[in-house]
């Protein structure tokens, strides 16, 4: 999530060539990014309070947030926890929109599903 590459509009459009437009298509934001994505999407407001709570309510930047999440392994955990379920969110609304004939004619299908890596916990 933190790097961009994966279902943001921008990524979408600008690198993969996927999307006729970087537009959100969870809220009306025309340029759908990580920071769009963990700050201000609307659609994300519920899933993003428990990181709000263990980071402190201010973190407003991306660098700010990884600062918090690298000193407590509670941050770590809710970044970790909203990134699981906002992003498959996304791609599973990326795939309805893959599977509709009505969609875009630029959409071109992603070539596989996004690799999952894990920090395990000793
Ligand atoms: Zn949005």
């Amino acid at each position: 999530m933190l790097s961009g590459h994966g279902c943001f509009g921008k990524y979408l459009h600008q690198i993969a060539g996927r999307e006729p437009t970087p537009r959100c298509h969870h809220c009306p934001e025309t340029n759908d990014s990580v920071a769009h994505t963990i700050f201000d999407c609307p659609a994300w407001e519920a899933e993003r309070r428990p990181i709000a709570n263990s980071t402190g309510i201010d973190a407003s930047s991306l660098a700010e947030v990884i600062s918090k999440i690298l000193q407590s392994e509670e941050s770590w955990k809710a970044l970790h926890d909203f990134s699981e379920h906002v992003m498959a969110t996304k791609e599973n609304a990326e795939r309805e929109r893959e599977a509709d004939p009505a969609s875009a004619p630029l959409r071109r299908r992603r070539a596989g599903r996004r690799r999952r890596i894990f920090i395990r916990q000793a």
